[in-house]
């Protein structure tokens, strides 16, 4: 008895080490985005699926590297610790390669070009960027935009948001005057919403990027690869051209 005790014991070990290792492997096997889908036309849901650039590109990154992407939908005021913390493998949100993220992250060569533009309401009296002072202006909270728009106007003149489209209805209703982000969101939102205008006046040009943990050199080195393949096969221009019509 005792010994049909050990065996049952013994089988018993040898299945759960087998489940180990095959969640292990599967682990290793997904690469995960972290994402904010409320960036048209970057990354929103289409029904319950996120779609857009980014995760069209980061699908295609994925499988470069032989793996399965798992796209996780978050703040996007939290992307840039759950990198670090390593809940996800990378930060892929038309996030901004800046400075100041550079010192918590590493990013990624760039794969976009973002602009950031103000929106502001039909007949508004803002025409300018000089004309943004004294007024209030809505941001998505620890944007390149926020910081911009901080540094520029003043703490006092920002108001911030989880996301876009609550900055927008904020407009909408004019509890705030203008809205400060990147161009092709606000386009979407500008399309999506009666009686508001994008300035002509274009804030800043920045580069898009992915956040990779700064402990793991050789998955950005991967990514990295697999963005200069894509770019050389044409497939980054082909999925942007498809998201971003040429005017
Ligand atoms: N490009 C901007 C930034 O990185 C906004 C990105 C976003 O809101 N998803 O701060």
């Amino acid at each position: 008895m005792k010994k049909f005790a050990r065996i049952i014991a013994l089988v018993m070990a040898v299945a759960l080490m087998a489940t180990l290792f095959a969640s292990c492997k599967k682990e290793d096997n997904v690469l995960k985005m972290g994402t904010n889908a409320a960036f048209p036309p970057y990354e929103y849901y289409e029904g319950d699926k996120i779609v857009g650039i980014d995760a069209e590109i980061g699908a295609l990154i994925a499988k470069k590297l032989d793996m399965e992407l798992e796209i996780v939908d978050m703040d996007f005021n939290g992307i840039i610790a759950a990198v670090q913390n390593g809940s996800i493998d990378m930060g892929m949100a038309g996030m901004t390669k800046d400075p100041d993220r550079e010192k918590s992250v590493n990013f990624s060569t760039s794969y976009a070009t973002g602009v950031q533009v103000v929106i502001v309401k039909e007949g508004s009296a803002i025409k300018s960027i000089d004309d943004l002072k004294g007024k209030k202006i809505g941001v998505q909270e620890a944007t390149t935009g926020d910081s911009y728009a901080t540094s520029d106007f003043g703490e006092e003149a920002v108001k911030r948001y989880v996301n876009g489209a609550a900055a927008v209805q904020d407009l909408q209703n004019g509890s705030i005057d203008a809205v400060i982000i990147d161009n092709e969101p606000a386009k979407a939102f500008v399309a999506a919403n009666e009686g508001l205008t994008i300035l002509e006046t274009e804030y800043t040009v920045e580069e898009y990027a992915i956040a990779v943990s700064k402990d793991d050199p050789e998955l950005l080195e991967k990514i990295n690869k697999a963005i200069a393949e894509l770019k050389e096969e044409g497939k980054i221009d082909e999925i942007i051209n498809k998201y971003i019509p040429a005017e």
